[in-house]
């Protein structure tokens, strides 16, 4: 980057009252200014005792992020990217568990030389280490850092002590705190309330650690008297206060930011200047862009009840939106119950099958993309939806109704989505998976033309995607359903394994699907090209 500065400068993101207020679309949309003329590196600390998010059930946790080293992390990682623009790599994602497991293995290698190790200096000292060692490793102008969970919590206590040591080290004048808070205005008061956040900040205090900033999530803009009463509790200015309202859509949180002068107060706090480059004015261009079309999206699968597990299928649905000019309208189709739910899909006017795992709701799903091919309407599959995509064209086309995958019946002799046999030996809960970013070469076709549309391919033909599955495309059914008209588009480079698939043009107007996961990557100012095919393809049916 342009602008190395000498010393690394801290961001630290904490969130009060409540979680979900969004401390990772704050940190992101703060970070967007700095991004152009500084290494901004975020870096997110959770609580929690599992090494990483990668077993924990997407409906508990939201969707679990995959980056381009395979490791696989918080979503908030998703906003990250999507705003300041680079993958981030695996030591931005620090949970305790990994510490501890850290602690663990060097007191058995007698690291502590017979010391008692604990909590305080042990445990702290590890996570500035860890921080630190990140920062260096990264070669970060700035470390943009979250906090998971709530002030309070008795699982973040170590990273708040640590980060209050670390002040002491990096000296104050380079680290600037700011607190997320929560604005109630209950029901019949129509009054901003502002004691949880006094409650909160004074737990942040009694800590050690005094906010710079103050930002107050709310329904609306803070009053003045808000503000007053939020800088007389809290001991600092009313111009620290700012406002998070409820938006219509976070990529406008940044421009709201600015616009109350938040990122200049943070640059003075910091001692950094800007320029006046950045992607607010490509971004706000979309942004105010009229949308003057509108469509009927399904997203089939079984977590429908958690939004979250499908979190970068909607904001690359959304980045469509914007530079298509489209409003687009998400019907969530539970594949559980294809029978009962089949009239949701009459106006639909186009179908998403993600990724997904297990067996249940699975003939659901192949039901719907049966729908999809048979009525001519828009499809993608992604990971699990190319999968079962081979399957419902081998049962109804190509005559094998017995045709299935070893993760739906693992007793299938000749499945036709399989373990390979390289990946057959290995039994560790994760240990076949295959994460992170590959490269695939495409054929000419329907799938090229959109990625060099978007200008995301390169001269031999190759693209980059990252992946999160374990069952692969058997070779052998690889002719079988080419003879039918659907063509395998794009393989693997380093293996050659199916990574794309497409129906020829002359059988569908756009069925396509990849073993990647395209959504991981899509940016408001550059949409994944299968969604956005997959919304134009829909908007030329609807215009025709
Ligand atoms: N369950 C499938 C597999 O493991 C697909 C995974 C996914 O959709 N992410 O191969």
């Amino acid at each position: 980057m342009a602008n190395k500065q000498t010393q690394t400068k801290y961001i630290i993101v904490t969130g009060g009252v409540l979680s979900g207020l969004g401390k990772g679309i704050t940190a992101a949309s703060l970070g967007l200014f700095f991004s152009n003329k500084y290494n901004i590196v975020p870096m997110k600390l959770d609580g929690y005792l599992n090494s990483d998010p990668g077993t924990m059930n997407p409906i508990e946790h939201g969707e679990v992020f995959v980056l381009d080293d395979g490791f696989e992390v918080d979503m908030d990682f998703g906003h990250y990217e999507r705003y300041l623009g680079n993958s981030a790599i695996k030591d931005q994602s620090l949970t305790m568990g990994r510490v501890f497991q850290e602690i663990q293995t060097k007191e058995r290698a007698g690291e502590y030389l017979g010391k008692t190790v604990q909590m305080v200096p042990h445990v702290t000292n590890l996570i500035q280490e860890k921080i630190q060692n990140t920062a260096k490793k990264t070669n970060a102008d700035i470390m943009l850092i979250e906090v998971g969970g709530t002030i309070g919590d008795m699982e973040t206590e170590l990273f708040i002590e640590a980060l209050r040591q670390l002040e002491r080290k990096v000296k104050k004048q380079n680290m600037c705190y700011i607190h997320l808070t929560y604005i109630p205005i209950p029901g019949g008061v129509s009054e901003q309330k502002t004691k949880p956040t006094q409650q909160s900040v004074k737990m942040l205090q009694q800590r050690g650690i005094w906010p710079d900033f103050i930002v107050g999530r709310c329904s609306e803009n803070l009053t003045q008297t808000t503000k007053n009463k939020i800088s007389l509790f809290a001991s600092i200015e009313p111009e620290a206060v700012f406002s998070a309202p409820d938006l219509d859509s976070v990529y406008k949180v940044p421009n709201k930011f600015n616009e109350q002068g938040f990122i200049e107060k943070v640059c003075e706090n910091l001692d950094m200047q800007l320029d006046n480059k950045n992607k607010l004015e490509s971004w706000n261009r979309l942004l105010n862009q009229e949308k003057t079309n509108n469509l009927k999206i399904a997203i089939c699968g079984k977590y429908t009840d958690l939004e979250d597990s499908y979190a970068s299928v909607v904001e690359s649905l959304k980045h469509c939106e914007y530079n298509l000019n489209t409003n687009i309208e998400i019907i969530w189709f539970d594949t559980e119950n294809f029978s009962q739910n089949k009239s949701k899909l009459s106006n639909i006017d186009g179908i998403i099958v993600p990724g997904g795992f297990g067996s249940r709701g699975i003939q659901g799903k192949i039901d719907v993309i049966q729908f999809a091919r048979e009525n001519k309407i828009p499809y993608l599959g992604i990971c699990y939806g190319l999968q079962l995509a081979v399957i419902e064209f081998l049962r109804n086309v190509c005559n094998t109704p017995n045709a299935t995958s070893m993760e739906i019946d693992k007793n299938a002799t000749n499945p036709a989505i399989t373990l390979l046999d390289e990946q057959k030996n290995i039994v560790q809960l994760g240990g076949t998976m295959r994460l992170g970013k590959y490269l695939g070469k495409l054929k000419l076709g329907i799938i090229h033309n959109l990625y060099k549309k978007l200008d995301l391919i390169d001269k031999n033909g190759f693209v980059s995607e990252r992946h999160r599955h374990r069952f692969e495309v058997n070779p052998n059914v690889i002719d079988i359903i080419e003879n039918h008209g659907l063509k395998v588009c794009g393989n693997s480079v380093e293996r050659n394994l199916v990574e794309f698939i497409e129906l020829e043009s002359s059988q569908h107007p756009y069925f396509v699907a990849t073993q990647s996961h395209p959504e991981l990557k899509s940016k408001l100012e550059k949409p994944a090209p299968l969604f956005y095919g997959l919304i134009q393809a829909a908007l030329e049916l609807k215009t025709k």
